[in-house]
């Protein structure tokens, strides 16, 4: 993903910084009112990011990304969920050259039919250059993403474990993108690969909304509202904050953070409510030094109880 721009907080603070928590009704604890919800286990979580990482690199062209479609494919059909790799291929910008991608769409049928599905995805590709590196040696290789790619597809994994046992409240998509991460800088038209197919040929004509986690492992976690969600989609926005507030998960910020372009913005273009969930503030990000071990079990539990929260609860 890309950082487009950042604008100063207290442009648009005064419109959506503070008026969604005051508006939501009184809200239970979570401990309290979640006792149906089944609950996200980070250690397993964190697990199945270091699993990826221990692949390698999973650049499209990499040994490792051939590796992840073998592990996602067993993980996913072990838990009995309907998998649908989709498949596609991308004509390299520069070269012409083909480079097949797939993305994984995983459905898992919710108990409330009158309610329109919703998307929880993330990119599973890792970038295939550290632009962020200053030696030549260090930034024409791929990197590991642990943090950028691993973490939002180790979320997807656990909650996938959750709904294979507990049917979601409404019809869930767990999508997994390929190529976010493979355009050379200044071309953003190479990224966001798998999300523009996915775009495309949405699984459902109806969704509620898309939500997209993103670098979401950092051990020092700060959530904002990413700016583009908040600028599309801002009701959404702030109930999913405000949900946070309510499970008492404080990386979560009620404020607008920086604008990125990311893969919910080939989505948010077909008319689709798309709402990323980022922490930009990653000293690793597009270095070889985006590894496990400047991610967390903890930061993948934060995330992850919310969005559980969203699959088995809802939004109001
Ligand atoms: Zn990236």
């Amino acid at each position: 993903m890309i950082q487009a721009l950042i604008l100063a907080a207290s442009l648009i603070s005064a419109a959506t910084g503070t008026a969604p928590e005051a508006s939501r009704p009184a809200s239970k604890p979570a401990s309290k009112s979640s006792g149906a919800e089944p609950a996200f286990d980070s250690t397993r979580a964190f697990r199945y990011l270091k699993e990826q990482c221990a692949m390698g690199p999973r650049d499209p062209e990499g040994e490792g990304h051939r590796r992840a479609i073998g592990y996602f494919t067993a993980y996913f059909k072990g838990l009995g969920l309907t998998f649908a790799p989709q498949a596609f291929v991308h004509a390299d910008m520069a070269t012409g050259k083909p480079v097949p991608l797939t993305n994984f769409i995983i459905t898992v049928p919710g108990k409330d039919p009158r309610r329109k599905p919703v998307v929880f995805c993330a990119h599973w590709d890792s970038r295939p250059r550290a632009d962020q590196e200053a030696s030549e040696m260090l930034s024409t290789r791929p990197i590991l993403g642990a943090n950028d790619g691993a973490s939002g597809v180790a979320i997807l994994m656990e909650l996938g474990n959750l709904m294979g046992k507990k049917p979601p409240l409404q019809t869930v998509y767990l999508v997994l993108f390929d190529g976010e991460d493979y355009g050379r800088e200044g071309n953003i038209e190479e990224y966001f690969l798998g999300a523009r197919w996915f775009a495309d040929n949405l699984p459902a004509a109806n969704l509620d909304y898309v939500l997209l986690m993103d670098m979401v492992g950092d051990k020092d976690l700060h959530l904002p509202m990413e700016q583009n969600s908040l600028k599309q989609s801002p009701d959404i926005t702030t109930q999913i904050w405000a949900r946070a507030k309510s499970l008492g998960l404080s990386q979560f910020e009620a404020r607008p953070g920086p604008s990125v372009l990311d893969d919910h913005m080939p989505i948010q273009a077909k008319g689709v409510h798309a709402i990323d969930i980022i922490d930009f503030e990653y000293p690793a990000w597009h270095t070889q030094g985006d590894t496990p071990d400047k991610c967390s079990a903890h930061s993948l539990g934060v995330v992850g109880k919310l969005v559980a929260s969203l699959a088995f609860r809802g939004l109001p």
